[in-house]
């Protein structure tokens, strides 16, 4: 829901927001640059049609539902609860630049507390704000994945001599070949992310297990990986009474594992996640992520297309109204095509699906059917 022109054809740049004159100062302290009085002017990332740049208009935030989290080991296994359809759970059309958390901060606790919400997976614009979101949302109980910026990967920052790596507390005794591990890029290969997932796989196993969570007043204590027994080594007696499928990473002797159950402060560790960032678990969880673009395709050009002159009106009530019959209209389409997919619909409905016929076991060789052949085997289908 933009008004502003193309990027310049000179230089390419989108520079709109930049030279324009201001109209006025609105209420809100921000400048006015359209007639549309309750636009703003805000950044936007680049996508595969538009350069990045400054517009005039107005931005949407939209909240969707994904299947929640089972249960998880934090490392290498995750469930997660049946499937949902992809429907938005809440928008906010608010004027470009507006404050991200602060925007979408009351609609999470709203759905959190209605039983809509039991984690969050954030999209990148909505990482960095620690105290307006991820502490928020810590206070509120809700678990948040996230994927950290790559200057958020850095290392260094400790709490009582235990390293917090990726939002995470790590013993201080991890190999030194798994204290830099690097996510693998946006285009990397599925070998590369396994490879990558079976080195961060690795490091987890040096993490802190939380031996209290964050009660009324958020703090939290935490017991090294030794103590708890995810860790072994020949120095520390009780640690090689654990199972052997534990890895054995011995520690110099004379050098103690840690100084008994560590206990940080409400806060300290805004970056934690229900599963360790980079392990096979997390890429699962954060997997989730894909529902999230699906949806924003849907909303520029596959359902409907909000971007520019989705809407000629001046006014942010009237916007809305027309946005909140769009966004009904899509969330009744989704959940047809849910029900429809997942043959839910009545059997005299004109688009239920024919019923799924059951699958007969496989024969071999002399008897084999067509559907018994392995994919290698089995002829083209027909076109
Ligand atoms: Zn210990």
């Amino acid at each position: 829901m933009t008004h502003a022109r193309p990027p310049s054809k000179r230089n390419g740049k989108n520079t709109n927001a930049r030279n324009a004159r201001a109209l006025e100062i609105g209420p809100d302290g921000r400048k006015v640059y359209t007639k549309d009085r309750d636009a703003r002017a805000g950044k936007r990332s680049a996508t595969n049609r538009r350069a990045a740049g400054l517009y005039v208009g107005r931005e949407l935030h939209i909240g969707v539902a994904v299947p929640r989290i089972g249960k998880t080991d934090t490392t290498a296994h995750v469930s997660f609860a049946p499937a949902v359809p992809r429907v938005i759970m809440f928008a906010d059309p608010v004027p470009a630049g507006s404050h991200r958390g602060k925007t979408v901060m009351p609609h999470i606790v709203a759905a959190h507390r209605d039983g809509f919400c039991e984690d969050v997976v954030a999209d990148a614009g909505y990482t960095l704000m620690s105290d307006h979101f991820l502490l928020p949302l810590q206070e509120a109980g809700i678990p948040v994945t996230l994927r950290p910026k790559s200057f958020q990967l850095r290392t260094g920052d400790t709490i009582g001599g235990a390293p917090v790596i990726l939002g995470q507390l790590f013993s201080p005794h991890v190999p030194n070949v798994l204290v830099d591990l690097a996510l693998p890029g946006r285009n990397a290969t599925a070998d590369e992310r396994a490879r990558s997932a079976s080195k961060f796989d690795q490091r987890a196993c040096f993490r802190f297990s939380r031996h209290k969570g964050p009660g009324a007043d958020g703090t939290t204590r935490w017991r090294c990986p030794y103590c708890a027994g995810r860790v072994r080594s020949r120095t520390i007696g009780k640690s090689m009474r654990r199972p052997r499928t534990a890895p054995r990473y011995d520690l110099p002797r004379g050098v103690a594992c840690c100084d008994r159950i560590l206990l940080v402060g409400a806060g300290a560790l805004p970056m934690m996640q229900p599963t360790i960032v980079g392990t096979t678990a997390w890429w699962e969880v954060w997997g989730r992520r894909n529902i999230v673009e699906t949806v924003n395709s849907q909303l520029h050009g596959g359902f409907v297309e909000i971007d520019k002159g989705y809407v000629h009106l001046l006014h942010s009530d009237r916007i809305e109204v027309a946005l909140a019959h769009t966004l009904a209209g899509y969330n009744r389409h989704e959940i047809k095509q849910f029900m429809r997919v997942n043959r839910l619909l009545d059997a005299d409905h004109p688009e239920a699906l024919p019923p799924e016929r059951k699958k007969r076991r496989p024969r071999r060789n002399r008897v084999a059917r067509f559907a018994d052949l392995s994919p290698h085997t089995r002829p083209p289908p027909a076109s």
